[in-house]
């Protein structure tokens, strides 16, 4: 068969190929353009929700800074009628008049009021914690008092619930450390709480050791444990691993504040547990040594000063609630002060030119003329004793940087609410330099506690010391370090009347740098505690 080829038909059939060819491609172009707009569209609506979610952070943080500052002002608000319960608690502990049964029942306001302080604290902290605001305030920490105190508690409390509490010191510890007093009770507080409060048999043990600049705290507990699978989770906020009984005793907040105030200091947590066995957590805390401030503090035991050498002089106690005024009023009154008060700036001012007090006690948070303006205003004024005036900011205020804001402003020193007798007359020594008077029979001495002739031999004495105190005093002897051996052996036997006589026989030695004697007299002790 023979086929004809006409060039118009193959032509038209090529323009039809080709016209096909552009719809094809017009329908792809058609469909990326559909695709585009769809994909605009979506875009569109990601940046709406986007949007949608910023304004709901926004949101979030706004209603985060007002439940901050709302706890803030509660807090504050809860601890101004503290600062007049705990203040007058603190005058009349030392009231002789008062009967055994007032003493303790006074001792027993006084208790529960720092409880309830403890409390509002921690609640502040914890709003502190979420919103990453918490600072550290590293002062010079004296540890033995510091564990003192801490265990003294802990005793009670593990006898309260009929197990054993046990202080064990793995190495000899420095007298002070650089530490925010505070948050490290903070940490250890958590941590002995929980431990008491998940063991039902047994013990719980708080072993503390000192190596390289480290601080190392392990507290281990013979209670229910807690599950590997849960290790992690146990860190975050609210959360509670062990059984109903228990959840309903804690809040779950405890571990997670922990774990940042430990890595706010630079250190770390670790945790080993089985359940049914008991539970340890592993603290190191880079903390530094200090050496020489225990002979720079003067102790000062509050209830033994009745007066200072000299002149009268005169205090401006500034503050806007009556109740505080009248606290601190009454507590620096009966030592010789004479006091004049001023209810808020303004009146300060007045009476500032009238009469220039020795020093002034201002509240910060006050109406017309707040602490921050007047103390601005004094650094500023023209007569030059009115412009060296030493300021001390008493305070109830939580927010941390009022502190600093209270030093920018002008203030020598900052006094937490509520006010600690001891503190404040640590302060009131500094910037009048002050010398105290003591009760006759009171004396900071060891002479002074009336020890009767020594009955018992030494050998016995020394069984009576913890190995850490023993290593304490050996080291200090061995380094030749008489004035921190005389402080040190002096506060022993203050805590401790049974070691009274043998601390007057350390000192006596020390007095005569007999060094030697001392080492062999207390080297009887194992000194293997070491690592
Ligand atoms: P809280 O104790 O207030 O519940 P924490 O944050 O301190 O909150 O602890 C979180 C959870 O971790 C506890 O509820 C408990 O389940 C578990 N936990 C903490 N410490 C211990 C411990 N020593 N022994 C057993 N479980 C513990």
């Amino acid at each position: 068969m023979v086929v004809h080829h006409d060039p118009a038909e193959a032509k038209l059939n090529q323009f039809n190929a080709l016209n096909k060819e552009v719809e094809k491609q017009k329908q792809a172009l058609e469909k990326l353009l559909a695709s585009q707009q769809a994909l605009e569209q979506s875009k569109r609506e990601l940046e709406a929700r986007n949007e949608a979610l910023i304004q709901a952070r926004d949101a979030a943080e706004a209603a985060n800074r007002t439940k901050s500052n709302f706890l803030a002002n509660v807090s504050h608000e809860l601890r101004t009628p503290l600062n007049g319960i705990l203040g007058y608690t603190q005058i009349l502990q030392y009231n002789e008049d008062l009967n055994q049964e007032q003493k303790e029942g006074i001792n027993i306001i006084h208790k529960s009021g720092e409880y309830l302080l403890t409390l509002i604290n921690d609640i502040l902290d914890l709003s502190s914690a979420e919103s990453g605001n918490i600072q550290l305030y590293v002062t010079n920490l004296y540890l033995h008092d510091f564990f003192k105190s801490l265990t003294d508690l802990f005793k009670l409390r593990a006898a309260q619930k009929n197990i054993a509490f046990l202080y064990e010191p793995i190495t000899s510890l420095p007298l002070v450390i650089e530490a925010d007093e505070k948050r490290l009770r903070q940490i250890i507080i958590n941590l002995l709480g929980n431990a008491i409060k998940f063991t039902k048999q047994g013990g719980i043990c708080l072993k503390v050791g000192y190596q390289q600049g480290c601080l190392r705290l392990q507290v281990e507990d013979t209670g229910i444990g807690i599950a590997e699978t849960d290790f992690e989770r146990i860190f975050n906020p609210f959360q509670q691993v062990s059984d109903a009984h228990h959840k309903a005793e804690g809040t779950g907040l405890g571990l997670s504040i922990t774990q940042r105030l430990v890595a706010l200091m630079g250190g770390t947590i670790q945790i080993q547990s089985r359940l049914a066995y008991g539970t340890t957590f592993d603290v190191q805390l880079p903390l530094p040594a200090v050496y020489d401030y225990a002979i720079q503090q003067s102790v000062i035991p509050p209830a033994t000063i009745t007066g200072y050498v000299g002149e009268p002089r005169h205090l401006l106690i500034i503050d806007d609630k009556r109740e505080n005024r009248s606290v601190l009023h009454n507590l620096l009154a009966p030592l010789g002060f004479n006091i004049e008060e001023a209810e808020d700036g303004v009146i300060a001012l007045e009476k500032i030119q009238q009469t220039i007090p020795d020093l002034i006690l201002t509240d910060l948070v006050m109406p017309k003329l707040d602490g921050f303006e007047l103390t601005r205003r004094l650094r500023q004024d023209e007569n030059q004793q009115i412009r060296t005036l030493p300021i001390i900011a008493v305070s109830a205020s939580v927010f941390s940087g009022d502190q600093y804001l209270s030093s920018e402003a002008g203030c020598n020193a900052f006094l937490p609410k509520p006010v600690h007798l001891e503190e404040l007359l640590a302060c009131l020594q500094h910037y009048l330099n002050l010398v105290w008077i003591y009760e006759q029979h009171t004396e900071i001495t060891l002479q002074s506690f009336n020890v009767q002739p020594l009955q018992v031999p030494l050998e016995s004495l020394l069984q009576q010391l913890t190995p850490e105190q023993a290593d304490t005093l050996f080291n200090l002897a061995m380094l030749g370090d008489v004035q921190h051996l005389i402080k040190y052996a002096t506060d022993l036997g203050k805590y401790d009347n049974h070691l009274l006589p043998f601390m007057e026989r350390i000192c006596e030695l020390a007095r005569n740098f007999e060094v030697e004697e001392i080492c062999a007299l207390v080297h009887p002790h194992p000194t293997d505690l070491h690592s």
